[in-house]
């Protein structure tokens, strides 16, 4: 059996974990204000909601019946340390949310099953909360997992629990019940309400126009992350008139997938980072599969074969068909990344 028609086969299990880490991560947002002034600090509620997320989709992944190998974001030592007893009992309170009988240890037992080193030729990578900072602005966030195989992936949900049905709504208003994206290899991209994941599914689909002046791009909210000014010199050399967008997390790759922007532009800021696997793995199949090419600045495949790491790869040109080389020319043209 092909390693897509046995993930298929788990298809509804592994929707129900998304969807049941975003229910947590929904559940903290509501209450970032509480608990930034119980805490006093800022960036606790993500904390919380980060590790909860990894525990909940750790926990239920194991349940599959064979040996987990899981490249998590995250892993339990921090929250093992003596000193840190209220930070765990917060992330365990947290997690009961969607898994009520959990123990603190049941918690912290399945955070560091996401310990694998991306080194088995079958792996899951997961983003238990991609986009922390726009977790933490009511923005856009994603509950990110992949399964990757031989080097490739094959399988990507990304659960967007602030990113609305409604095209017309704002990124940074939120949504009652956001959106849930997920492509097998070969099979195609699919939405359903991030909230209700056994709904029929409807196909996602990118642009097909090849209208360059009309082209809309998104790209990060944070500067540190893409070389926005370079994005404005891209624009402004193709001609494109398009609405730009900001958005944090994978939603980019969504929003491309779904024909709402036609690319996502991520210029690296500095020659020495390498992108995390599972930054990309479910965004780019999401893409892929509603028919978007996805590789570096410099036209190269990413490159899923190097373990934790994208080292092969610079940066990422996620694009509508039409619109794909027309960017890398752009890149290369200005003189943007000289190999
Ligand atoms: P975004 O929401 O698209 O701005 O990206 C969020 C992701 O950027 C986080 O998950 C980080 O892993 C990643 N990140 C952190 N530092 C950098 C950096 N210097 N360049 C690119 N990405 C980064
Ligand atoms: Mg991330």
């Amino acid at each position: 059996m092909s390693i897509e028609t046995q993930l298929e086969g788990k298809l509804p299990d592994i929707l129900a974990a998304v969807t049941a880490a975003c229910r947590v991560t929904r559940h903290v947002q509501g209450e970032l204000e509480r608990i930034r002034q119980h805490t006093k600090d800022d960036r606790s509620p993500v904390t919380v909601a980060d590790y909860a997320s990894q525990a909940i989709i750790a926990a239920r992944l194991a349940t599959f019946g064979e040996p987990l190998h899981l490249v998590g974001e995250e892993d339990a030592a921090t929250l093992r340390d003596p000193d840190r007893a209220a930070l765990r009992e917060a992330v365990a309170e947290t997690a009961r949310v969607a898994w009520p009988e959990a123990g603190v240890d049941d918690v912290l037992d399945a955070i560091d099953r996401g310990n694998h080193d991306a080194s088995a030729d079958g792996y899951w990578t997961l983003d238990p909360i991609d986009g922390t900072k726009g977790f933490l602005r009511g923005g856009q966030y994603a509950v990110s997992l992949a399964y990757i195989a031989g080097g490739e992936v094959v399988f990507g949900v990304l659960g967007c629990p602030n990113l609305s049905a409604d095209l017309a709504r704002p990124f940074d208003a939120g949504d009652a019940h956001g959106s849930l994206f997920y492509a097998l290899r070969g099979r195609g991209s699919w939405v359903v309400p991030a909230d209700a994941p056994g709904t029929t599914p409807a196909a996602v689909q990118a642009n097909g126009s090849d209208d360059i002046t009309q082209m809309r791009v998104c790209e990060s909210v944070e500067a540190a992350h893409s070389r926005l000014d370079d994005t404005a010199r891209i624009v402004a050399h193709l001609g494109a008139a398009g609405t730009p967008a900001r958005l944090d997390s994978q939603c980019k790759y969504a929003v491309v997938a779904r024909g709402q922007a036609d690319a996502y532009l991520r210029l690296p800021t500095r020659p020495g980072y390498v992108e995390k696997i599972w930054d990309h793995a479910a965004g780019k199949i999401v893409a892929e599969e509603a028919g978007v090419r996805v590789t570096d600045v410099h036209g190269r495949p990413l490159d899923f074969s190097h373990g934790a790491g994208l080292s092969a790869n610079r940066g990422v040109v996620c694009a509508a068909a039409a619109f794909h080389p027309r960017l890398l020319e752009a890149i290369e043209t200005l003189g943007l990344f000289p190999t």
